[in-house]
């Protein structure tokens, strides 16, 4: 006798082509949302992309290495005949001599001018990141450091006068996290130095590199730097030996950071910390005013670095290392138009920077740490013509 059949091919096939559906509708469904993470929080996708990056790469080269060790194990049966090259290290000497640096009790007169190295610059130190609010740095600072984040020693001349550019808008949790290591640090390294926060207001996308280039007309117009430090308000320095002073090429300090565990993200990388002089960042013309968004303004900066004749400076890995913030670190989204603007960076420089920048007047004011410069950005298109500035 036949059994009856439940289903015959016509019905079927639906059946089967709901469950591709399901599929289709999962592996769309996953890959929207990967696209949506790495466009919302660039920062963090890029570090889980960079320790995947490392992860395998590290993998490749542990079982590269092994296989080579047992082949020549093997076949050559004997360790006698073991001429393969292993791996060595490529990172410098760790510098852990006190020899470069000046020995506790140096003396020196003010009249002469401040050395780079000092005995108080001891090397690494506790990097503390609990939250705490600005005013728990009245006790230690508030007699030391001079309104509007001014300081400059007075045992010797300072070799730099520096102004710290801290791009910011609405990390308020981040600042005095960074004043605490910072200005410890700053004191030690006996440079004339005024900190200016530079902050976004508005409704435009953050624009990091416009804020450097009004950050640096405005500090010019109150004072005669001759230094320019480009500060993330999120990186935290690990070593008071990183000195904060200028150098005949452009710098870059931040190099290792925790989140890239420790390695140089790529040779290309300018990002996070870096610095000029005032002549090297006036050759360059400054930075784009057309990055608005996250992303890209610190390689066009590495390019017109390039083209302004200069080699990056690097300080050992050891002075290079930082820590990032990772609490209450909200991100901007992607600019997604940095690649176009990335491939023609060398021709774009000579009309894109100082020579083009147009900003409304900002509001500054001078606040117990800092200088505040307070800056509507907007695309010059946009921009109500009586209230430009240049
Ligand atoms: N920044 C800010 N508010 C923002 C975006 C950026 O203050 O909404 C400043 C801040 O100094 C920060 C820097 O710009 O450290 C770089 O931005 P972000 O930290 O978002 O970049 P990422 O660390 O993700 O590369
Ligand atoms: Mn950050």
């Amino acid at each position: 006798m036949r059994l009856p059949r439940i289903f015959n091919k016509h019905q079927r096939a639906p059946f089967k082509s709901i469950w591709l559906f399901i599929l289709i509708a999962l592996v769309g469904w996953i890959s929207c949302s990967l696209t949506y993470f790495i466009y919302t929080v660039p920062g963090t996708a890029n570090t889980y992309l960079y320790r995947f990056h490392l992860m395998r790469h590290s993998l490749y080269n542990s079982m590269k290495h092994a296989s080579v060790d047992a082949y020549q194990r093997i076949v050559r049966n004997s360790a006698m005949n073991d001429n393969y090259e292993r791996p060595v290290s490529t990172k410098p000497p760790s510098i852990t001599t006190t020899t470069t640096f000046l020995p506790p009790g140096f003396t020196f007169l003010p009249n002469q001018t401040c050395p780079e190295k000092f005995p108080e610059m001891t090397g690494p130190f506790y990097v503390n990141m609990t939250e705490i609010p600005m005013s728990d740095l009245y006790a230690n600072y508030s007699d030391i450091i001079k309104v509007g984040g001014k300081w400059r020693p007075k045992d010797c001349v300072p070799k730099y006068k520096v102004a710290f550019l801290i791009p910011f808008r609405n990390r308020h949790q981040h600042l005095p996290i960074l004043l605490r290591h910072l200005l410890p640090m700053l004191l030690k390294q006996r440079l004339d130095f005024t900190l200016f926060l530079v902050e976004q207001s508005g409704a435009y996308p953050f624009n990091r590199a416009m804020l450097f280039n009004v950050g640096f007309q405005e500090a010019m117009k109150r004072d005669n730097f001759d230094c320019f430090v480009f500060h993330d308000v999120d990186h935290i320095p690990e070593n008071d030996r990183t000195y904060y002073g200028c150098s005949g090429m452009p710098k870059h300090y931040a190099t290792q950071l925790d989140i890239h565990l420790y390695h140089l993200e790529y040779e290309k990388f300018f990002g996070g910390v870096s610095g000029c002089t005032t002549e090297q960042f006036k050759k360059v013309n400054g930075f784009t005013n057309q990055f608005w968004g996250w992303g890209g303004e610190d390689d066009d900066f590495y390019t017109r670095i390039k083209q302004g004749g200069y080699n990056v400076s690097r300080p050992p890995d050891e002075y290079g290392r930082y820590q990032s913030i990772k609490k209450n670190h909200g991100q901007e989204a992607q600019f997604l138009g940095r690649f176009s603007l990335l491939k023609h960076s060398a021709d774009r420089n000579f009309v894109d920077g100082l020579n083009s920048l147009h900003y409304k007047t900002p509001i500054i004011t001078q606040t117990r740490f800092y200088t505040n410069i307070t800056v509507d950005l907007r695309p010059v298109k946009d921009l109500a013509s009586p209230t430009d500035h240049s």
